[in-house]
């Protein structure tokens, strides 16, 4: 079976040819097996975030090449990119983003709908997200109304709405308390799991790190596994 994300070789520079070059990523390889969840660690500013763009299609590489599902994706156009990032990838972010005039079973019902889902298949798959992050009571309230812990579970569901085959996570509950990060990251684990997701996420926990089937470290620009 072909891996549900592969990097090889993967360079990143900004600024490039100019006095100001960054060489954040030089030569990294990750590839990640139906099913598996990986940990991503890295310094900050050691360059994850424009790692996980570059995985999720929201950024190109410098060189390189990037595949979802088997598929190589380097060389596709602007249309293409966004439509395989719609439908294969789900995004979260440590804040939430969601959007504040919906509720939140709302917030998993548009992206659907907007991606040709039918209102009441869209509503039924949102309320069994919802549930199995235990936050199914809270359907019908906005953002505002929910606790941070609960606003980030909602964004996973949001983030599982289409059925992506990717989930990537940049710090997913860097902004809640220690304790609440530790049950929110519990339902993340759940979502994942219940769902046969692959995941990569970037943390600077490591207690958290150390639940998830390996983790890869970031530095110098390259990846390396710890575990
Ligand atoms: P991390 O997520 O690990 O904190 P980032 O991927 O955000 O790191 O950034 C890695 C490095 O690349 C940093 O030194 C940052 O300043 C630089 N960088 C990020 N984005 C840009 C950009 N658009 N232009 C120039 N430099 C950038």
């Amino acid at each position: 079976m072909s891996e549900v994300l592969k990097l090889e070789r993967i360079e990143k520079i900004y600024n490039r040819g100019e006095p100001g070059e960054v060489s954040v990523l030089k030569g990294a390889d990750i590839a990640i097996q139906p099913g598996e969840v990986v940990a991503l660690v890295a310094p900050s500013g050691a360059g994850k975030s424009t790692l996980l763009h570059i995985a999720g299609l929201l950024d190109t590489p410098t060189s390189g090449r990037v595949w979802i599902g088997g598929e190589d994706l380097t060389d596709l156009g602007d249309k293409r990119r966004t439509q395989t990032r719609r439908s294969k990838v789900g995004f979260i972010y440590q804040f939430h983003h969601l959007l504040p005039e919906f509720t939140a079973l709302e917030n998993i019902v548009l992206p659907q709908l907007a991606n040709g889902a039918g209102q009441a298949a869209a509503k039924d798959r949102a309320m069994m997200l919802l549930d199995t992050v235990g936050v199914a009571h809270r359907s019908d309230h906005r953002p505002a109304e929910l606790s941070g812990g609960e606003q980030q579970r909602v964004a996973f569901c949001r983030a599982l709405a289409n059925a992506p085959a990717l989930l990537l996570a940049d710090e997913p509950t860097g902004n809640l308390d220690p304790e609440t990060s530790d049950r929110v990251f519990g339902a993340l684990m759940t979502l994942v799991r219940e769902t046969g997701l692959s995941a990569l996420i970037a943390t600077h926990n490591l207690d958290l790190a150390a639940r998830m089937d390996r983790i890869l470290a970031l530095d110098s620009g390259v990846i390396t596994p710890t575990k």
